[in-house]
């Protein structure tokens, strides 16, 4: 499988595990608020065995692996990589964003993947924007429907400026980010979902859209606004950033 070597292991991106981090390059999204594509750009494929020898150094620190991208499940190994992280007794969380249901079903029913995280690009309305592509609405439904049913998951969306049809750029609004709850709640059948609504963070050394980089972090009134409607909605929402 192909791992960037931008490796480490924190405690954050796996909540209530220490895990090392593998990022698997490339993605079928264009969302303009991305750094993950100009880091994993520069980063050199190190495939499984580099990550699997890094993983030998921190064995005695980590108790989980975090597969992020990029898109991982667009990477053909992906079941067998995942396969060697459980066998080595460590358990594995993956980061999506939701265009891959049939990858999703093979990992639900066999059980490999303990912890679930996928992107929901904002509002349906607003997907192509957001995600950067056309086409991808039904598979991103789907996959609402697969992640809901994995022991542990979350669903998360960055409050991050949107380039709008008429070129105007602006963040995510309220409604817009009420419109996106509704949605959640439509495509699964139920308010009971973990939601985090996330801070955008700006970079100066890439983005991918540049317009993006002089943006400031999203504005924590905003933030707390959006909380305040999404809770009326999925009442177990969170800030994160
Ligand atoms: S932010 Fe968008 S483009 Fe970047 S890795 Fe995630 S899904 Fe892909």
């Amino acid at each position: 499988m192909k791992i960037g070597a931008a490796l480490g292991f924190n405690l954050i991106d796996y909540p209530g595990r220490i895990a090392a981090v593998a990022f698997t390059p490339g993605c079928n999204y264009l969302c303009p608020h991305c750094h993950a594509a100009p880091l994993l750009a520069n980063a050199k494929d190190i495939g499984d065995a580099g990550f699997f020898d890094y993983l030998d150094t921190v064995k005695d620190w980590v108790n989980g692996v975090v597969i992020c991208g990029g898109e991982p499940t667009l990477q053909p190994d992906l079941v067998p990589f995942i396969e060697k992280v459980r066998a080595k007794g460590l358990s594995v969380k993956l980061d999506t964003n939701g265009s891959n249901p049939k990858v999703l079903e093979r990992l639900l029913a066999g059980k490999l993947v303990d912890y679930v995280a996928m992107d929901v690009k904002g509002p349906k309305f607003l997907w192509p924007e957001t995600a950067g592509v056309e086409g991808h609405c039904s598979a991103m439904d789907e996959s609402l429907r697969l992640v809901a049913r994995f022991p542990v998951y979350e669903f998360r969306t960055t409050v991050a400026p949107v380039v709008r049809g008429d070129g105007e750029i602006s963040f995510l609004t309220v409604q817009e980010m009420a419109a996106a709850a509704r949605h959640i709640i439509q495509a699964t059948g139920t308010p009971a979902h973990k939601y985090y609504v996330q801070k955008f963070v700006p970079r100066k050394d890439g983005l991918l859209d540049k317009r993006l980089e002089n943006f400031p972090e999203t504005p924590p009134q905003l933030l707390q606004d959006i909380h305040k409607e999404v809770l009326k909605h999925l009442p177990n929402t969170q800030v994160r950033g």
